[in-house]
């Protein structure tokens, strides 16, 4: 059975949208435009991309970060992913949750070691912890920081 995309949305259920590719149109045109040939998980060097549950390309930053190589842009044939000059290849950026070590006295540098941007500050907070802080200005979303955190503390959000 052919679903319309819009009813595949809708059958999320409150699920929050996988992150697409990087330079993915948007949602909708990006559900009409991909035909899930998987030629952009092919040849991700970097071995991130995966099928969502209904078949369609997405980002496991569990596996590692992006290097914005553009390699699956250029294996889509379907114009799902277009690059485009002066567009970012996303809006998301890197979140840090109350489960960092260092909220425990367990002193961790390991995401902010890790983020080519130096997106990432270690400043004490009000109660003395030195937690991590993101300069948004600076966070492309690429995602390095969130499979090298011992304790999973990191996510990418929109
Ligand atoms: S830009 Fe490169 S590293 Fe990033 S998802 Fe595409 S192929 Fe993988
Ligand atoms: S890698 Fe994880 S535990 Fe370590 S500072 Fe970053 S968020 Fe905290
Ligand atoms: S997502 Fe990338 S640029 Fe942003 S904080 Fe993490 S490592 Fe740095």
């Amino acid at each position: 059975m052919i679903m319309n995309p819009n009813r595949r949305l809708f059958l999320r259920g409150g699920k929050p949208l996988p992150i697409r590719p990087p330079w993915a149109v948007e949602e909708n045109d990006f559900l009409k435009r991909c035909n899930r040939c998987g030629a952009c998980l092919a040849h991700c060097p970097q071995r991130i991309l995966d099928s969502d549950w209904l078949g369609y390309p997405m980002v496991n930053f569990g596996k590692g970060g992006c290097t914005f190589c553009g390699a699956c842009v250029q294996e889509c044939s379907e114009q799902a992913l277009v690059m485009q000059s002066g567009v970012p290849p996303w809006q998301h950026k890197a979140v840090f949750s109350e489960a960092c070590l260092n909220g425990q006295g367990i002193p961790c540098r390991t995401c902010g070691e890790q983020c080519d941007s130096s997106a990432i500050i270690f400043q004490p907070s009000p109660g003395g912890r030195i937690l991590p802080q993101l300069v948004a200005a600076e966070c492309n979303g690429c995602g390095a920081c969130q499979a090298v955190c011992p304790v999973q503390a990191v996510s990418m959000l929109a």
